[in-house]
């Protein structure tokens, strides 16, 4: 029984017209209420989450408490919360998408105690908007009368405590109805939790940012940026063509000059644009910040603007090289913001000098974000001293036109600036990754595993699952000390003479229910975090390290994928996919198998597994085992040698050897000549995601998680292509086949160095590889560039990827099609999958960020108060590969660092070198060439940089109070730098990296006992934050595969 109503909404357009938009509206006679003490809980049909029996009160929020307290309402601590309709949605047009779906998410998740309650939906709760009532009367008279709704419902058992910033509304309901009771927020809190001090601190902190904001906007004359226009104005111009829709991307190097909106939807498609649009100074950004979508105006041609392609500092001299910009290019002006997109901000407070200049009013304080793109943000606060030396988190709560800057207010400190963990939480935030410990609730659903008690095998899952055990020789190749063994191998001949090759994955799935809290977790997480000295598991160690690790001689479940080959082409005639029980026979480690395939088997003193076993049944199961890696060997060299035809990229970064130290903290990352086996595992691990991909898609050819890396575009090229000639090679960028070739030739003898670069300029042209949802795209367009396979997902590492559960799920649904069973995974929609895709994708963005992050800050740290002038370490050799107008950027292989050396410094003196090669400032002018640099002094001396020439580099630190600490570069020879160590010579960019963060790690620890923190605690601490264990060498592979795709190095102004 639905009752229509209509619901008439009236907008007024920006020209003053209103617009009358009316919606049906139907009203029910009961919607679910949630509550345990429902009289009728049938009628309500109260299916989902409940709130607690075990409260003293309900709180229901009004809508402005919603909006502006969500934050504290978030607080695990207050329970029995209503949130009704009218303020969800008021939430919802006010504070924009991510606000929204942080309440949606807090409805979510069962371990807050709270529940939505749909008012506007219920008959008797339900009450029109009166004429001429404002909204805002309406919602909290809504509000109100659906509480005392609900407290009837309750048969009168619970009282309910209605939370308002209205005191009109706290006057007049105050005490009108019996238990329910109308107070304000403040009040609620100061009585109902005075122990709560963080919520209370935060209220305070919000209140007063309030207050500044209206008593200002009274205050206030003239205006400093136009009004936006209203949300129905722009989407109609954006349908006509007369506004467009996009991302604002603040330039990090010029933050308050340069802006680009990256062009998204139907505006890319319908006008002829086809680069960013230009958005230049702060007026014309109007208020939007760095990621939110916005509407633009494109200005008339006569007005447009060119970027500039010159260094520049991190600073905001902009003009001080006196640089001529670029070609002109589509420039316009923010109208409007279709969806904001704030999230927390890592600021720091000024001095106390600089807080006394900024004169009157000393509690309104401008504090500095970290990330350069996000505009200073004034805060109201008491505590501006106290909290000058620390990283501070900040939320922005409003930007009125009649501000300069965005208010906004204090949430929490993170850590001393320059003190290693405060800096690390520092780059946590700004990557919003949250790594609290995993909850009590979430650790309850873990199976148990102990000496009392052990893990066994079930007689269910015997029953169900194909048993390996006995019939398959199963093993692991990792790196030595690895505990998270998340695949193994096998193969062996069939009687029909065919081979059988098996790879068999951890069982994750079988842990982690669909929606369990540990699965909610996870997906949150969605990947394992590293960082360069630690990293942070997206599953708890009983699982990654324990039970869902494929160790040697125990029993494991898992996914397993096995192929019958022919036995001499090797061509594959079957496949079979299926949950199994294997128990793995050796734990191999990279070295011994190497040795084994080799011919060298005296190795094999060295394998735990053939200790204690008498001559004759040794000599047996060698025989096995090296045939064995022979054969999968001879395997993989075959599916390779297909690959590499179709055009596979062998990128920059793959050869590394990794070496573990006993508390299996990753000691070496040695690019070595790669032993074959590392090949032979990865390959196995392509073809198994490879054909897995195949299966999920061919069963659910609309909803299955696949991985694509599109086609590099053609003009990204055009640097690698003009680099490669002046070094004599032609790159032929036409397909990756011919890419992979041509960089396989260009090849300097006298210089390694060269491929790399050139190598590494290609991966940096390439795009990112992306997880999508199959039926978001057409089947074309699944292609994997890099691998050079037409479809691809990620199936092999369940235990520290998400997106790998997911597959296994999907793998497990598609045999149960195929057997005709009914599907009892709960898959998820194209359009849900697609969701979590981006969700997905968005975090591994934030792991590849956060880790470079992390690894320069301890470069930063290893420099740091060093002295330039006499410290070895801080002069080196480095590589010119790109040419700017005003300087150069430069690799320096040793450190693997990449930074910009300037030859014009900001006294306008350019670099000159002597007959010695030593450089000097002059005055004096810059040309700039194709793949050169001439710097000529005015007596007329001239020193020429070509791209490849070895430099000397002094290396020193830019600190920098506000943001992150930087490399400086400073040529001061126009001559390669001899190492007068040779020994240094052939050590790699890598290990110097991994040393490097030993040192910082040490000395970091050194300070920090000698503040007489006891050594013993310090220690365990230590090493339970740290979280390092071992990991194999193909998530290592991926890992920088993919880091190097993304490598968006420190370069200037590009
Ligand atoms: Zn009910």
């Amino acid at each position: 029984m639905l009752q229509k109503r209509e619901k008439v909404l009236l907008l007024r357009t920006f020209r003053g017209r209103t617009l009358r938009i009316v919606r049906e509206h139907y009203l029910r006679p009961s919607v679910p209420c949630n509550s345990p003490l429902c009289p009728q809980p049938a009628t309500c049909r109260n299916d989902g989450k409940l709130l607690s029996s075990d409260v003293t009160h309900y709180i229901i929020p009004d809508w402005k408490v919603v909006q502006d307290y969500l934050e504290i309402l978030e607080f695990p601590e207050l329970k029995g919360i209503i949130f009704m309709q009218t303020a969800c949605q008021a939430v919802q047009h006010q504070r924009g998408r991510r606000q929204y779906n942080k309440l949606r998410n807090l409805l979510k998740d069962a371990r807050h105690d709270c529940v939505l309650f749909a008012n506007e939906f219920q008959q008797y709760c339900y009450l029109p908007r009166e004429r001429g009532e404002s909204m805002e009367k309406w919602q909290t008279r809504s509000i109100y009368n659906a509480a005392v709704w609900y407290y009837h419902h309750c048969q009168d058992r619970m009282p309910i405590v209605m939370v308002t910033e209205d005191e009109e509304a706290i006057q007049q309901y105050g005490s009108e109805t019996e238990g329910v009771f109308v107070i304000s927020f403040k009040n609620y809190l100061d009585n109902f939790w005075p122990d709560l001090k963080a919520a209370n601190e935060l209220c305070d902190s919000i209140l007063q940012s309030r207050r500044e904001r209206e008593s200002e906007s009274q205050e206030s004359h003239g205006k400093e940026y136009p009004e936006h226009l209203p949300l129905e104005v722009l989407e109609a111009g954006i349908k006509s063509g007369r506004y467009i829709q996009g991302i604002l991307n603040v330039n990090k190097h010029r933050a308050l000059m340069e802006a680009f909106v990256r062009l998204q939807g139907a505006s890319s498609k319908d006008s002829d644009l086809v680069s960013d649009i230009l958005i230049h100074g702060m007026k014309t950004r109007n208020r939007s910040i760095h990621g939110d979508v916005v509407a633009v105006e494109l200005l008339p041609k006569n007005e447009w603007k060119g970027r500039t392609a010159a260094l520049c500092e991190n600073d905001h001299e902009d003009k001080a090289l006196g640089e001529s910009p670029s070609e002109p290019m589509p420039t316009g002006r923010v109208v409007g913001i279709l969806q904001k997109n704030w999230r927390d901000y890592v600021v720091t407070f000024p001095s106390k000098e600089e807080v006394q200049s900024q004169g009157k009013n000393a509690q309104r304080i401008l504090v500095t974000p970290w990330d350069y793109r996000i505009p200073k943000i004034r805060i109201s606060t008491q505590q501006a001293e106290a909290l000058q030396d620390f990283r501070v988190v900040v939320r922005i709560d409003s930007w009125e036109p009649t501000s300069v800057y965005p208010n906004g207010h204090f949430v929490r400190v993170l850590g001393r600036i320059r003190d290693l963990e405060g800096e690390i939480a520092t780059i946590l935030v700004e990557n919003s990754i949250s790594v609290v410990p995993f909850s009590e609730a979430q650790m309850c659903e873990m199976p148990v595993n102990t000496p009392e008690n052990p893990w066994k095998v079930s007689p269910e899952e015997e029953r169900d699952r194909k048993d390996l055990r006995k019939t398959h020789l199963v093993f692991s190749i990792d790196p030595k000390g690895c505990e998270d063994v998340d695949d193994t191998l096998s193969v062996r001949t069939l009687r029909n003479g065919n081979l059988e090759l098996g790879v068999h994955i951890a069982d994750v799935t079988h842990f982690v229910a669909p929606n369990s809290y540990i699965d909610i977790e996870a997906r949150t997480r969605a990947t394992t975090y590293y960082l360069a000295d630690r990293r942070y598991d997206m599953l708890p160690s009983i699982l990654s390290a324990d039970l869902c690790s494929l160790l040697g001689g125990v029993d494991r479940y898992a996914v397993s994928v096995m192929w019958e080959l022919d036995k001499t082409s090797y061509e594959i005639k079957k496949v079979w996919y299926g949950r199994t029980i294997i128990r793995s026979a050796y734990k191999l480690f990279y070295e011994a198998a190497q040795e084994l395939l080799d011919g060298n088997f005296n190795v094999i003193d060295n394998i735990p597994e053939f200790k204690d076993l008498d001559e004759k049944s040794r000599q047996t199961k060698m025989e096995e085992l090296v045939w064995a890696i022979g054969k999968l060997t001879d395997i993989a060299r075959h599916v390779r040698a297909k690959r590499d035809r179709c055009g596979a990229l062998e990128l920059e970064g793959v050869e590394v050897r990794v070496q573990l130290d006993e508390k299996k903290n990753i000691r070496d990352l040695i690019p070595k000549q790669p032993l074959e086996v590392h090949e032979t595992v990865a390959e196995c691990m392509i073809l198994a995601n490879h054909w897995v991909a195949k299966k999920i898609w061919e069963s659910f050819p609309h909803q299955a998680l696949l991985r694509q890396h599109p086609p590099p575009h053609q003009e990204f090229f055009t640097e690698l292509r003009e680099c490669a000639k002046a070094k004599g090679f032609s790159i032929d960028t036409r397909s990756n086949k011919t890419l992979a070739d041509s960089l396989d030739n260009a090849n300097d003898p006298s210089d390694p160095i060269v491929n790399k670069l050139l190598r590494s300029m290609a991966t940096q042209a390439m795009s990112n590889a992306m997880y999508f949802s199959t039926g978001s795209c057409a089947e074309d367009e699944f292609h994997h560039y890099g691998l050079a396979l037409d479809k691809y997902t990620h199936f092999t590492s369940p235990i520290r990827r998400y997106s790998d559960i997911i597959v296994h799920r999907l793998l497990m649904a598609a045999i149960s099609k195929d057997k005709k069973m009914g599907i009892k995974e709960n898959l998820f929609s194209n359009k849900d999958l697609e969701e979590l895709c981006r969700h997905i994708n968005n975090r591994n963005r934030a792991a590849q960020h956060s880790q470079k992050q992390s690894m320069e800050l301890f470069q930063c740290m290893y420099f740091n108060d060093r002295d330039p002038e006499t410290e070895e370490r801080c002069l080196s050799d480095g590589v010119i590969y790109s040419i700017r107008t005003n300087g150069v950027l430069v690799f320096i292989p040793r450190f693997g660092i990449k930074g910009a050396a300037y030859l014009k410094n900001k006294d306008g003196l350019v670099i000159s070198c002597g007959p010695d090669s030593r450089s000097e400032w002059k005055p004096g002018s810059l040309q700039r060439f194709q793949n050169k640099i001439t710097s000529t002094t005015t007596g007329g001396d001239s020193v020429t940089f070509h791209l490849f020439d070895h430099v000397t580099v002094k290396i020193s630190v830019q600190a920098s109070r506000y943001h992150s600490d930087t490399i400086r570069l400073e040529i001061i020879r126009n001559q390669p730098y001899m190492i007068p160590d040779t020994e240094l010579c052939h050590q790699s960019a890598l290990l110097l990296k991994s040393e490097l963060v030993k040192e910082v790690t040490r000395s970091v620890e050194e300070a920090q006992l000698a503040q007489e923190v006891r050594a013993d605690t310090l220690q365990e601490e230590y090493q339970e934050y740290c979280q390092t264990k071992g990991r194999s060498l193909y998530k290592l592979l991926e890992e920088i595969r993919d880091l190097a795709l993304l490598d968006v190095s420190n370069h200037c102004g590009m």
